[in-house]
């Protein structure tokens, strides 16, 4: 049995924060690899456009290609629509029938995902992990574990990264030169965004 890390998003583009999470979860929790799974339509961002998606996936096929450990899955991007985290883990389960899931996210997410679709189906085939970010403190990322463990027998175990204040809006909307748009996100893909003038 392999104990199998799920990190989806938008990455848009994917950027430091991630890869840093990644690396996190991958080594303090010992897990086998880390899926990343660009989404297709991220439903709850309706108010913006996303680049599309083949980019995203590039980007992120660009960022994680040097490590054996992260792999990319476009079963999201293949289903097309929008994409729900509870019906991605439930494919994953008919690949993966005899393994482990850790599906993880940032602070963020944990403090929202209620308002996801189906959030009891998630909590049932994956362990959270989740990292502190941006203002959100640990004692408020407590609390949000107490409550969900209680509500949805959600098992949910907090990660120890430093919160690094790195966003994909940030690098959407101010304006970096190239040097910083290379310090925000991993050499290759700075080059990918660079050559295709994505933001
Ligand atoms: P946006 O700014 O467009 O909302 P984002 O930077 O939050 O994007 P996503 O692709 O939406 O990136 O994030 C995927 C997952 O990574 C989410 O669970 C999010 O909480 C987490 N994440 C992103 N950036 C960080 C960060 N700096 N620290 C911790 N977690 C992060």
């Amino acid at each position: 049995m392999s104990k199998i890390g799920i990190m989806g998003g938008t990455f848009d583009p994917i950027h430091i924060g991630h890869i840093q999470l990644a690396n996190q979860a991958l080594t303090e929790k010992e897990l086998d690899f880390i899926l990343f799974v660009p989404n297709h339509t991220p439903w709850m961002k309706h108010d913006r456009a996303v680049t599309k998606a083949e980019h995203r996936a590039a980007m992120v096929e660009l960022a994680i290609e040097d490590n054996p450990a992260f792999k990319l899955s476009i079963v999201e991007i293949d289903a097309g629509g929008n994409s729900y985290t509870w019906q991605t883990l439930e494919k994953l389960k008919e690949q993966y029938p005899e393994d482990e899931f850790f599906f993880i996210l940032g602070a963020d997410s944990l403090l929202s995902i209620e308002k996801w679709a189906h959030p009891e189906k998630i909590f049932i085939n994956a362990v959270i992990l989740a990292a502190v970010r941006d203002d959100c403190d640990k004692a408020k990322l407590d609390k949000q574990k107490e409550k969900l463990t209680e509500k949805y027998h959600a098992r949910i175990q907090l990660l120890s990264m430093p919160p690094m204040d790195v966003s994909s809006t940030k690098i959407r909307q101010e304006f970096y030169n190239d040097s910083q748009i290379r310090n925000l996100v991993p050499e290759k893909t700075a080059t990918y965004i660079l050559q295709n003038h994505l933001y």
